[in-house]
């Protein structure tokens, strides 16, 4: 069977960590961002990289985006930078696509997007993290 095959678009602290867990789980990555500096230290961690701009629809074309299972949109603080990527994953006919958000603002424009699943790092994190105190032996992923 062939390997899901997931691209992700923002490689800062949240993208790159899941981009780096999805590889170490067996998968495919394909990981973009514009800083060519944060580009280049993933390069040994993900199955590809590549400098982009994630609203360049032609370089995203180019790279068959349109082929991978799940595309994930892990830029937050530029929202606008969020959103249009966002779109044009949704245009592109991925399979699905999940998106981060900073704000319940910012949830709701990527849920009207259509996007499978919105992700608020430091919320979800938080309400694990209570789980785990009050169940220590809770084992977790
Ligand atoms: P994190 O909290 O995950 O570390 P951050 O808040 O530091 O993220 P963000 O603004 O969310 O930073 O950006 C995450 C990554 O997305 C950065 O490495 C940034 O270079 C990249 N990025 C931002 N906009 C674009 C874009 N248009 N195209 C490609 N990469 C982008």
């Amino acid at each position: 069977m062939k390997r899901q095959q997931y691209v992700v678009i923002g490689l800062g602290r949240f993208g790159s960590s899941v981009a780096m867990e999805l590889v170490q789980l067996g998968y495919e990555v394909l990981g973009i961002d514009r800083n060519e500096e944060v580009v280049y230290t993933m390069g040994d961690f993900l199955t590809h990289t590549v400098t982009a701009d994630a609203t360049d629809e032609e370089m995203l074309r180019s790279l068959g985006i349109r082929n991978f299972d799940c595309g994930i949109v892990a830029i937050g603080d530029d929202i606008q930078m969020s959103i249009l990527a966002t779109i044009l994953l949704k245009e592109m006919g991925l399979k699905s696509v999940v998106a981060k958000a900073i704000s319940t603002l910012h949830g709701r424009a990527l849920e009207k997007l259509g996007v499978d699943r919105v992700i608020y790092p430091e919320r979800d994190m938080g309400v694990r993290v209570a789980h785990q105190l009050v169940t220590p032996n809770l084992v977790d992923y």
